[in-house]
């Protein structure tokens, strides 16, 4: 059996074999946020899919090193900042704790790498002369530095390679400064961005005079630095293939003369209740507003994983009430589990393993996987209901012996409950109850407290009576209040 999955270079399922196949190290990076808001389920899909993939290489026995950079200087960005009148760091700052608590309350593994790009200026600018020495970039009257499609083109590099793109479109010496732009743009892209009043503080000096680098080469400097010329997989949300994934491709290549990268990873849209994601639609959530709303990170990641990264889709609030039932189930039954089987330890069980190995190992389909998991709750509650208190007795009753076979004993719960931790390792979910609270709802129980303490108990049974519908719980212990899931 071996790890199949769409490589989005060559638009066929290929086998995973890592660069080195010498050795089970695999390198891989994900482009992370733009920390210039709060991040939205849609950019979640791709960061959680994005740990999914991490932790079944490893489940697989690869030693993964993941990198996800955080990009926190852009057009956009530096527009907030304008407009807030606050300093780059202190803004941005903000979002960049809310990202990484966000990817805590939907239980990613924390990659190993979360480079900032403003910490890797001296690299981007490393970068961009060797593509100036090669003739591969150059500066503009406006005193940008751009990448020129045409010359890397001349050295007989590809542009392209993600996506067909159409030539004959492009019109000599068309330029773009901006760091999002259409496919209909076919253009040379900016590698570095001459300083206008519009950028404030902030600025760099460069061999080409002050100024900050365009969004495209963050990722290309901040990879290669981390993980090395060439690596083994990136992944990223399907709407960055054009430009920034190619543009990242050609700078990479151009620079170095070296392939990039090995295997690419595309994840597809989300649609919130059957449409595209709009605030003025209000379908557009954040983690913070589902949280908010009362939904723990183990169902919305539960949600966001249900379905085959590939496919668009469909987001709702009654599938998150879905997840909630599905969880529920799984968690009942383990808790039985793990009452049946008490201090017992067995080797895990080798089936459930092996098909839940077999459905990820085909493209990550992840829905075939829930399937397995699913099928084996239901087994495990017939097996479960089927024992009952009955005590076999086959010295009285032959027939006994074979019906012992069907029991649950102790044994046979710790081998479902080894092998679904091991499961679990991937899956990301988790123990009911672990999950930590989300602000908000901290937020709560510090009001709730702060009534008590001044003896407003209508308030205070008011909030817990808040926290209850949002599927909170205060367990009042000798350490003080705890918030537990319902
Ligand atoms: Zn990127």
């Amino acid at each position: 059996m071996a790890l199949k999955f769409l490589n989005t270079l060559s638009r066929s399922v290929e086998e995973f074999v890592p660069l080195d196949p010498s050795s089970n190290a695999v390198k891989m990076y994900c482009c992370g946020p733009t920390v210039y808001d709060f991040g939205h389920i849609g950019n979640f899909r791709t960061f959680v899919f994005a740990d999914l993939v991490r932790r079944y290489l490893q489940f697989r026995g690869y030693a993964v090193t993941h990198v996800m950079n955080i990009t926190d200087v852009e057009d956009k960005i530096i527009r907030r900042v304008r407009e807030t009148g606050l300093g780059l760091r202190e803004y941005v700052s903000q979002f960049e704790n809310a990202f990484l608590e966000d990817l805590k309350t939907l239980g990613c593994v924390l990659p190993h790498h979360l480079p900032r790009a403003t910490e890797f200026i001296p690299e981007m600018i490393q970068m961009i002369d060797a593509l100036m020495k090669r003739g591969i970039a150059y500066q503009a009257a406006d005193g940008s530095v751009y990448f020129s499609i045409e010359k890397y083109q001349g050295c007989g590099c590809r542009y392209g390679q993600l996506v067909n793109l159409n030539f004959d479109q492009m019109r000599a010496g068309e330029r773009v400064a901006s760091d999002e732009y259409s496919k209909d743009a076919l253009a040379d892209f900016a590698l570095w961005k001459a300083r206008v009043p519009d950028d404030g503080d902030v600025f760099w000096a460069s061999p080409w005079g002050e100024g900050r680098p365009g969004w495209h080469i963050e990722c290309s400097a901040m990879s290669m630095k981390l993980l090395g010329p060439s690596f083994d997989l990136h992944l990223g949300g399907e709407d960055l293939a054009f430009p920034h994934h190619e543009d990242e491709i050609a700078q990479s290549e151009g620079a170095t003369g070296k392939p990039f990268v090995k295997y690419w990873l595309h994840g597809a849209h989300l649609l919130v209740e059957g449409k595209k994601m709009s605030k003025s639609l209000g379908n557009f959530f954040t983690l913070r507003d589902l949280t908010g709303k009362g939904y723990g990170g183990r169902e919305i990641r539960y949600l966001l994983i249900s379905a085959h990264y590939r496919e668009t889709f469909n987001f709702t609030l009654e599938g998150l009430e879905g997840a909630r039932t599905a969880i529920g189930r799984l968690d009942e039954c383990l808790a039985k589990l793990r009452e049946i089987a008490g201090a017992t330890k067995a080797p895990a069980d080798k089936k459930l393993i092996h098909d839940f190995t077999t459905a990820l190992d085909e493209d990550f389909n992840v829905a075939s996987a829930w399937g397995t998991v699913f099928e084996w709750v239901r087994e495990m509650n017939r097996l479960i209901a089927a024992s009952g208190n009955y005590i076999p007795n086959p010295a009285a009753n032959p027939a006994d012996g074979v019906f012992a076979s069907n029991r649950l004993d102790a044994e046979k719960a710790a081998s479902a409950l080894a092998a679904w931790e091991q499961l679990d390792s991937v899956l990301g979910l988790g123990r009911k109850g672990e999950a930590e609270a989300p602000p908000e709802i901290q937020a709560l129980l510090e009001e709730r407290q702060a009534a008590r303490k001044a003896k407003d108990f209508k308030r205070s049974d008011a909030v817990r009576d808040e926290l209850k519908v949002k599927g909170w719980l205060i367990e009042d212990t000798a350490k003080g209040p705890r918030l537990k899931q319902a």
